[in-house]
């Protein structure tokens, strides 16, 4: 703001100042005046400072000015901001699309999806990651739960694999075994 007059000492835009008579000198306090509240801050300064160093000590305090806004109602109003701070038109949208679709095919008690619906496809209807559904998912309907089938389905995959691969491994010993003599046999012969 340019002051055209020392608006602190003229009494206008919301400043004022005091000036006293000192033992030395004359002390002056200036004053400003928040438009949010009651709040009047003051700062002690020279007689002779001119008002644009006197706004600057102001603004360095943590004042807006003009309108005047206290330290106090500005971070008042940050947190106010912080706290509203919304996602996007597009993200709600998602997010919507997101709830009702979990709605419609996933069953918190029993924690599966219905047929061919899962994490993925949901994320890809409605572009959001999966990982941004699946922390949705389990914080708002639920974790996964495997059915008894699928559960017994794995256990018995896996005893199958386990069981493939110590055959496997007992047949490639016994091919090995029979080369050995295959082998020794057939130096015997070539002697
Ligand atoms: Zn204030």
């Amino acid at each position: 703001m340019k002051h055209r007059e020392h608006s602190y000492r003229n009494g206008v835009l919301a400043r004022r100042m005091e000036i006293r008579p000192g033992v030395g000198s004359p002390t002056a306090t200036a004053f400003l005046q928040c438009s949010r509240c009651p709040h009047e801050g003051s700062l002690k300064l020279s007689v002779r400072m001119p008002p644009e160093q006197i706004d600057k000590k102001f603004t360095q305090a943590g004042w807006a000015l003009d309108p005047h806004i206290c330290p106090g109602c500005r971070s008042k109003a940050n947190e106010r901001k912080a706290m509203s701070a919304k996602p996007s038109p597009d993200a709600m949208r998602a997010q919507a699309q997101m709830f009702s679709l979990l709605q419609n095919h996933f069953d918190p008690n029993k924690g599966v999806f219905s047929q061919n619906w899962d994490d993925t496809r949901i994320a890809a209807d409605t572009g959001l990651s999966v990982a941004v559904v699946v922390e949705y998912r389990e914080t708002c309907f639920g974790k996964l739960k495997e059915p008894d089938e699928v559960q017994a389905l794995r256990s018995d995959i896996a005893a199958l694999e386990k069981l493939h691969q110590e055959s496997q491994a007992s047949f490639l010993a016994e091919i090995a075994t029979l080369k050995q003599q295959l082998g020794a046999i057939s130096a015997k012969w070539a002697a």
